[in-house]
C-alpha cells in the first residue's frame, strides 16, 4: 500500500482538488492524506486567538469570512444539486461548531478542536466529491487512530492497532481517505502534531503499516541543493538519505516536516517528494542510501540568536556544560549548534520566547554575549573521515564572510556554520559556485 500526502496548495481550490484525481488511481490500494485547503489553518489560528483574547466580535467576524470562502468552495466543487447539499451541510456543522466555541471558558483544548476543523473539512469534502463522481473511497478519521503521548511523542504501536482494524472494515475499498495534522493526545483530548504536521502524518502511517512508499506530493519539484529563491541555477536533488533529508529539512528547505523524517527512516519506508504541477518529474527520493563521495545542497536557516557563555570556571571542570545545558532544558529551548572552547562555550537557539530568563539564568555561569540575526548555513553530503577535501572548498568559499561559528564532525553528513544574516545571499551564491 502507498501514503500520498497532498499538502494545502494542492486542495486549495476546487480546481486544484479536482486535479488531484490526476495524479491519484482509484483502483490501487492506497491511504491519500489531506492537509487543510492553503490558508484555511493561518485562519483558524486567529480566529483562536480572538477567542483567546476575549474578542467575540473578531472571532464572528474571521470565522464569518471564512464560512463564506468555503461555500463558494462548495459550489464550484460539486456538479450535482444532491453534492452541494450535502457539502453545505457539511460546512454548516463545521462553521456551527467554531460559532459555539464563544464561551467565556476558551482554552487551549478548545483552541485545538478549533485548529483540527481545517483537516476535517477537507477530506470530508473530497471524499463526498469522489462520492458524487462514483469513485468509491472510504473516510479513516484520524482521531480514531493518530495519537501522541505526554511528551508529544507519536505512538506507532498503537496508530498501528487501531488503524489496521478500520482499513478492514472496507475490504472492497481500494482508496481511503484521512486527515493529516490532527491526533489524540494522552487525554484523549483533539491535539495536533503542530503546523506543517500532515508530512508527519503520512510517515507516521506508513510506519505504521509498513507502507510500500510514502510521497509527498507539494508544489516543488523535490528538495532543491540550494536555495532557489536566493540562488540561480538550483536543481532538484535526485536521492537523498534520511539523514541527509533530516537536516535539510531542518534548515529552510519548508518542503518538509522536520519529524517526518524520523518514522520513514525507522521503519524503512521510502519516501518520495513530487510536485502535483507536474507529476511526472522525478522529484526527491529519501532513503537508507546515502551517496559516497558527493556534496548534496546548501540550505539556510535565519532567526538564529547565538549565547555565548565564558568562564575561568569551565576550565578542567566538569560538568559546566551539564549547568549551562539544564538552563535551556528548564524554558523547553531546543538548541541547534554548539561549539566550545576550555573556557567558553557558544550555542544557537532560534525559539526566544525565554530568551531573556535564559540569558539572566547564564550569568550566574560567567559573561554573557548575544548575537541576533545570525544564519545557520549548512552543507549537506558526505563528509565521512575518509573525504577528503571537501571542508576546505567550504571554507575557501566562504573566505571573505566573516564565520562566527563552525560545527563539524557532529554527523558525517554537515557542516554548519553561523553567518550574519546580511552575508547569507553571498553565502550561499558563493557555496553554490564553488561546490556545484
Ligand atoms: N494544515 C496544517 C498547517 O497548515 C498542517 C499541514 O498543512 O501540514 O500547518
Ligand atoms: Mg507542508
Amino acid at each position: 500500500m502507498k501514503i500520498l500526502k497532498f499538502g494545502g496548495t494542492s486542495v486549495g481550490s476546487p480546481e486544484r482538488m479536482k486535479k488531484l484525481l490526476d495524479i491519484i488511481r482509484p483502483e490501487e490500494k492506497q491511504i491519500v492524506v489531506l492537509s487543510a485547503v492553503s490558508g484555511t489553518t493561518n485562519s483558524l489560528v486567529e480566529i483562536s486567538q480572538a477567542y483567546l483574547n476575549g474578542d467575540k466580535r473578531l472571532a464572528k467576524q474571521l470565522t464569518d469570512v471564512l464560512y463564506d470562502k468555503y461555500k463558494t468552495f462548495v459550489q464550484e466543487l460539486f456538479n450535482t444539486e444532491e453534492g452541494k447539499k450535502k457539502g453545505n451541510e457539511l460546512i454548516a456543522y463545521h462553521f456551527t461548531l467554531i460559532g459555539s466555541l464563544d464561551t467565556e471558558l476558551f482554552t487551549p483544548v478548545e483552541e485545538k478542536i478549533v485548529l483540527a476543523q481545517g483537516e476535517l473539512l477537507s477530506t470530508t469534502l473530497y471524499h463526498f466529491y469522489l462520492t458524487e463522481l462514483g469513485v468509491k473511497s472510504a473516510l479513516l478519521p484520524a482521531l480514531d487512530f493518530m495519537k501522541i503521548d505526554e511528551d508529544n511523542e507519536p505512538l506507532v504501536e498503537y496508530i498501528c492497532n487501531h488503524l489496521q482494524p478500520l482499513i478492514d472494515k472496507f475490504p472492497m475499498v481500494n482508496l481511503f481517505i484521512t486527515q493529516g495534522y490532527i491526533c489524540r493526545n494522552s487525554f484523549g483530548e483533539i491535539d495536533n502534531l503542530r503546523r506543517g504536521g500532515s508530512d508527519y502524518t503520512a510517515s507516521l502511517i506508513g510506519a505504521a503499516i509498513s507502507a510500500e512508499e510514502v510521497q509527498i506530493w507539494t508544489d516543488i519539484d523535490g528538495m532543491h541543493n540550494n536555495d532557489p529563491r536566493i540562488v540561480k541555477g538550483t536543481r532538484p536533488i535526485a536521492q537523498l538519505s534520511f539523514d541527509e533529508a533530516a537536516e535539510l529539512a531542518y534548515f529552510g528547505a519548508k518542503i518538509l516536516h522536520p519529524q517526518s523524517v524520523f518514522p520513514a527512516q525507522k521503519y524503512k519506508i521510502p519516501v518520495r517528494l513530487l510536485n502535483t504541477m507536474e507529476p511526472s518529474a522525478p522529484g526527491t527520493l529519501i532513503t537508507h542510501e546515502s551517496e559516497k563521495g558527493k556534496i548534496k545542497s546548501i540550505a539556510a536557516k535565519d532567526g538564529i540568536t547565538a549565547i555565548k557563555v565564558q568562564s575561568s570556571r569551565m576550565l578542567l571542570a566538569y560538568g559546566f556544560l551539564r549547568r549551562v545545558f539544564e538552563v535551556f532544558e528548564r524554558y523547553k529551548t531546543p538548541i541547534d549548534m554548539i561549539t566550545t572552547s576550555e573556557v567558553a562555550v557558544s550555542v544557537t537557539i532560534d525559539e526566544t520566547k525565554y530568551l531573556e530568563e535564559i540569558l539572566k539564568e547564564l550569568q550566574d555561569f560567567g559573561t554573557v554575549e548575544v548575537d541576533h540575526n545570525q544564519t545557520i548555513v549548512c552543507v549537506v553530503g558526505d563528509f565521512s573521515y575518509e573525504a577528503h577535501g571537501f571542508a576546505s572548498r567550504v571554507f575557501d568559499a566562504l573566505k571573505h564572510v566573516s564565520i562566527r561559528m563552525i560545527s563539524y564532525g557532529g554527523s558525517n553528513y554537515n557542516i554548519s556554520l553561523l553567518i550574519n544574516a546580511d552575508d547569507k545571499t553571498e553565502a550561499l551564491r558563493s557555496l553554490h559556485n564553488r561546490l556545484f
